[in-house]
């Protein structure tokens, strides 16, 4: 947004895809609330290009980018230096440019996913057992932060077992922490499942077994839209005790993304309360 788009600080989301992204209204209302003079836009970018263009668009003026699937970990090589919480991950979701021409990369997703959980949701952690379905990106940067919870126990599970393993071993210091393919995961039911698998965006669910689904179970997909996802259909057919979708995690990672380009931390409850209407 916002005023004096001539002069505005440029920002943006890069993906692919990304059309589906609503980080440009969140950032813009942002914006708005704290008085920041900038544009945030989306930039849809295919793996091949992805550090040409990304180096192409800070070359250009752009002062920081958020990044999305599938294009983390790359981002966590293209970058200078990482913060402690980018390092652990070694995946970033945040690019800031400094004026020495350096990059930092960041990752605010487990800090999105934990205060949505606990601040937004109201729930606690400590000695839950939690399940967390795909091993990607986006995985990467929430484990360490649930594990700092002290939980019972954190599964992995994922299309390719073998990622969902290797993840575990990476993090096994940390806690008490597996993997293993969908087939392989058996009851009791856990207290939260988050899904954090792509297979949303596709209209898809992954193949999961039912007895894992609880009426004590929390069934939390980071995928956001308008509507069920087939993940969170496929939750409240086997009676979770509650179901819900990303747009909290969305808001409080792009809130600490703002905090680290600007200097402020915004306000989430008006814009959670704006994207409520379109949930
Ligand atoms: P990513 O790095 O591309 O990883 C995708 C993951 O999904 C992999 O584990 C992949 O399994 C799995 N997958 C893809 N299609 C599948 C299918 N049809 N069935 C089962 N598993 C499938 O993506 P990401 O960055 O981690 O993002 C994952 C999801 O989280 C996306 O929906 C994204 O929008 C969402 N997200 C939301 C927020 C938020 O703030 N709400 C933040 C971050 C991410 P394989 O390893 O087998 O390929």
């Amino acid at each position: 947004m916002i005023q004096g788009a001539d002069t505005a600080d440029q920002y943006g989301v890069v993906g692919h895809p990304v059309s589906h992204s609503w980080s440009p209204f969140i950032h813009g209302m942002f914006a708005k609330s704290t008085a920041q003079n900038l544009v945030y836009r989306l930039f849809d970018i295919t793996p091949d290009n992805f550090r040409r263009e990304a180096l192409r668009l800070f070359t250009g003026g752009v002062r920081g980018l958020n990044i999305t699937l599938p294009h983390k970990q790359a981002a966590a090589e293209l970058v200078n230096e990482l913060t402690p919480r980018a390092e652990r991950a070694k995946a970033v979701n945040t690019i800031a440019f400094f004026e020495d021409t350096s990059l930092l990369g960041d990752n605010t997703d487990g800090l999105g996913l934990t205060a949505d959980l606990e601040r937004n949701l109201g729930m606690t952690l400590a000695d839950k057992r939690v399940l967390i379905l795909g091993a990607g990106g986006a995985v990467r940067g929430v484990l360490a932060p649930l594990l700092e919870r002290e939980l019972r126990e954190l599964v992995i599970a994922n299309r390719t077992p073998d990622r969902a393993r290797n993840l575990a071993t990476e993090f096994a210091d940390m806690g008490q922490i597996s993997g293993c393919g969908f087939g392989d995961l058996r009851g009791p039911s856990y207290d939260l499942i988050v899904n954090a698998t792509s297979a949303s965006l596709h209209g898809e669910m992954p193949l999961i077994p039912a007895g894992i689904v609880g009426e004590q179970t929390i069934c939390y997909d980071m995928a956001y839209g308008r509507g069920h996802t087939p993940f969170t259909l496929w939750a409240k057919s086997l009676h979770a005790a509650r179901t819900t979708k990303g747009w909290g995690m969305l808001v409080e990672q792009a809130a600490e993304s703002f905090l680290l380009w600007r200097g402020i931390r915004p306000d989430t409850q008006p814009v959670l309360e704006a994207l409520a209407q379109h949930s």
